[in-house]
């Protein structure tokens, strides 16, 4: 996990500007900077949702392992179908586990359900709405209905025996956890789950039960930190409130890079006197200190420390809780995804029309916080929250998306096709 040296990866860079990133470099170089861990564990499958694949999943046997039926109806043999009606012999019944055992004749067919293996000699299911005169002993089969091979599941469609059926680095989804129980096997390795340390900066915090003095603020960005990790499946370490002052900085900074592979911290990281955090780093590690063209969250420190030979990566984030947000979402959490031995997966973004006038500065990438609707004619369409200051955390809650306006766009005119990513998927 030992990052390349910081010179090395801003080299060649020609667009390179520590005090106006653009986005897309910044998550470049913030990718480029880490490396997976490579420590994993054995789990039960139920306890693998949401964790990474340590290898290759090879499916050891087909899927479905036998030809079998889709439909309920009568299984065939294809070229027994004709121009003119057919009556075929109903010579026994095939279920779902229970397969007819003897092989099937030309003018023969077997009641069969979904889901029952497709008795020997056949290749075709007619559902039993499409016959005609159906008696226990014999089916009347009328032209055009079905084609040879229709409503047949072929031996291992879903997957073939000796398959890969999930890659290593995949994160695993409810419908994984089925695919790997379909073929039988009930633990999978994974990698342990990435361990990453947090805490707030600022003497003007204040934690919950405690009294809010004059000019203080609770912290909520511990908070907000704790359910963004833990939604991107990390072992979050909570290290409290840490004063403005560089040596009780440097003991937290310390404690934390024994404890976790990451380190994010907020607040101080701006050019005020008590902003102490890049300074701190800077002392312990390598420190890249950026003004990222970007609003909410400009100023971000983003490098490693090392402390007894150990070393953590380390994320300062600015402290304002929209900031925190915004850069957590669109640069720590694609390195902490890497660094936790996942493979990328890209936010899935929409292209919708704003359904009024949006303000933007050219130069720079917004987040702004938006309202996806549906419009009186059925159509999809957002707005902005309104007050999008990068203190207005209620403005993330009030959002069920992020609309993010590109390094070179100005204001836009309502109607206009804007990004947004939605905080809500299926799965
Ligand atoms: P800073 O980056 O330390 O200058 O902080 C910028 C703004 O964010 C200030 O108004 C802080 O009070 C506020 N802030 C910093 N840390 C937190 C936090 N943990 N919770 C809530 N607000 C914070
Ligand atoms: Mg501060």
């Amino acid at each position: 996990m030992i990052p390349s040296p910081i010179e090395a990866l801003t080299r060649g860079h020609t667009d390179y500007n520590p005090d106006h990133l653009p986005v897309p470099l910044a998550q470049q170089l913030v990718r480029n900077a880490v490396t997976p861990i490579i420590d994993t564990e054995t789990l039960p499958l139920k306890q693998a949702l949401g964790r990474i694949l340590a290898a290759d999943l090879v499916s050891p046997i087909a899927v479905p392992s036998h030809d079998n039926s889709a439909m309920d109806g009568y299984a065939l043999r294809g070229s027994d179908l004709s121009a003119s009606p057919v009556t075929l012999k109903v010579i026994g019944k095939a279920f779902a586990g229970h397969p007819y055992p003897h092989q099937v004749h030309t003018g023969e067919c077997v009641r069969i359900m979904t889901g029952a293996v497709l008795p020997r000699g056949c290749d075709s299911v007619i559902p039993h709405e499409l016959v005609k005169d159906a008696s226990e002993s014999a089916v009347t089969i009328p032209p055009g209905r079905i084609r040879a091979g229709e409503n047949r599941r072929l031996a291992g469609e879903d997957l073939p025996a000796g398959s890969t059926a999930l890659p290593r680095g995949r994160t695993l989804t409810p419908s994984d956890l089925g695919l790997i129980a379909s073929l039988g096997i009930g633990e999978v390795s994974v990698m342990r789950k990435l361990r990453v340390a947090f805490f707030s900066t600022g003497d003007e915090l204040r934690s919950i039960g405690q009294p809010l003095d004059e000019g203080c603020v609770y912290d909520s960005n511990r908070y907000t930190l704790h359910g963004m990790l833990m939604r991107a499946g990390c072992e979050a370490i909570d290290m409290g409130v840490v004063r403005d002052d560089p040596s009780s900085l440097e003991a937290a900074l310390r404690d934390a890079c024994q404890q976790a592979d990451a380190i994010i911290t907020t607040g101080g990281v701006s050019a005020g006197d008590a902003d102490y955090t890049r300074d701190m780093m800077a002392r312990l590690g390598e420190v890249l200190f950026w003004k990222i063209a970007m609003r909410p969250g400009r100023p971000m420190a983003f490098g490693h420390i090392v402390v007894d030979g150990k070393q953590a990566i380390l994320f300062g984030l600015p402290g304002n809780p929209v900031a925190v947000m915004a850069s957590f979402y669109f640069f720590a959490r694609d390195a902490l995804a890497i660094m936790a031995g996942a493979n990328p997966h890209p936010m899935l973004s929409m292209r919708l029309p704003c359904a009024e006038p949006i303000r933007k500065k050219p130069g720079r990438t917004e987040f702004q916080r938006g309202i996806v609707s549906v419009d009186a004619s059925g159509k999809q369409q957002v707005r902005i929250t309104g007050a999008q200051g990068s203190g207005i955390l209620s403005s993330m809650s009030e959002a069920n998306g992020m609309i993010v306006l590109h390094h070179g766009h100005g204001d836009l005119p309502a109607g206009s096709l804007v990004d947004v990513i939605p905080f809500d998927g299926l799965i």
